[in-house]
């Protein structure tokens, strides 16, 4: 099929996911957002071969695009609003950039964003960089320096199924549809983190790089010692399995991309969400520093690979 040109594939593919409520959005030198409150922003890039490759379906990848910077605002007590795509990419195949379309639009829709702008640009490889800009949801923002000695931490959903994903990629575990699309179209929390914007979170950070490494910047940033324990981590049945039969916990300890929300509070806090259904307690905090993970009341000793880093 051929291909089209860079106007055309703005007004077709990119067009018509524009804000409607925003008076100037796609289309102008510049967005005019209107703006009477405090706006939170975050970037987030996804690079071929880096954080997708080349063979994963297009739709998946720019659904992923998007999630994860409402992930990253979503870790702040912040609604995402609006969103600019700076987009490169090799080809301007007519298939591949209706499955662009697609997977932001699915985005669009669940997340209740819209698209105000962004720039398109011809590169060796595809490349997505969203910037989101978004509101105060909770009280107040939740910073990775706010937690507390006798909070306990919690986490929304279950840990390790992104890193099985890979795992499955690499033909190191039996293929798991779940896994893999937790890898590549992550589903965020969003029910529980509607539930935590009305309570009184003192920290919160979104694991993308590996449980023990986020929570390790909790711990840093704040100046607390964060203790979790292993058996109360919430597995799915694949990643139980897979760490039991292996003897092996790093894909929940360590593997990143998860997009779940790791929150301290108020120890009654914590417990009522708990019963709630809505997150899962797997530690507490105190006085020191770093972070350790227990094992039946033991000290886990923790592996070399200790998360996710570009460099
Ligand atoms: P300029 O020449 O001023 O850089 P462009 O031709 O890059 O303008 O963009 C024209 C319009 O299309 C702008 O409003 C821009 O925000 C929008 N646009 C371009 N690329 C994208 C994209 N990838 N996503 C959303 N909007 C885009
Ligand atoms: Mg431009």
């Amino acid at each position: 099929m051929g291909q089209i040109n860079e106007f055309e594939l703005i007004k077709r593919y990119l067009a018509p996911l524009q804000c409607r409520q925003i008076p100037l959005s796609v289309g102008d030198d510049a967005a005019i957002l209107p703006c009477d409150s405090a706006t939170y922003v975050c970037t987030d890039t996804l690079v071929s071969g880096i954080h997708f490759l080349p063979h994963w379906p297009v739709e998946h990848v720019a659904y992923k695009a998007v999630a994860v910077n409402v992930s990253d605002l979503m870790a702040m007590g912040a609604k995402a609003q609006t969103i600019q795509l700076a987009l490169t990419l090799p080809d301007a195949q007519p298939d591949r950039l209706a499955a662009l379309h697609q997977g932001l639009k699915a985005a669009c829709e669940t997340f209740g964003v819209c698209l105000s702008g962004g720039d398109t640009t011809r590169g060796a490889i595809m490349v997505l960089t969203v910037t989101a800009l978004g509101t105060a949801a909770s009280g107040r923002p939740w910073r990775r320096s706010g937690v507390r000695p006798g909070d306990l931490l919690a986490v929304t959903g279950t840990l390790g199924d992104a890193a099985l994903g890979l795992a499955m990629l690499m033909g190191q575990a039996p293929e798991d549809d779940a896994c893999m699309l937790a890898l590549q179209r992550p589903q965020l929390p969003l029910d529980a983190w509607r539930y935590l914007t009305k309570l009184d979170v003192h920290a919160a950070i979104d694991i993308s790089d590996g449980l023990v490494q986020d929570a390790g910047h909790l711990a840093a940033q704040s100046g607390v010692s964060i203790v979790i324990e292993l058996e109360r981590l919430p597995l799915s049945s694949p990643v139980q399995q897979w760490c039991a039969h292996h003897g092996n916990w790093d894909p929940p300890l360590f593997g990143g991309e998860d997009y779940q929300l790791l929150v301290a509070m108020p120890p009654e806090l914590a417990r009522q969400a708990q019963t709630d259904g809505q997150v899962r307690i797997i530690g507490r905090v105190e006085r020191g520093q770093g972070v350790s993970v227990l094992h039946q009341g033991r000290v886990f000793p923790l592996s070399g690979t200790q998360g996710f880093q570009h460099f």
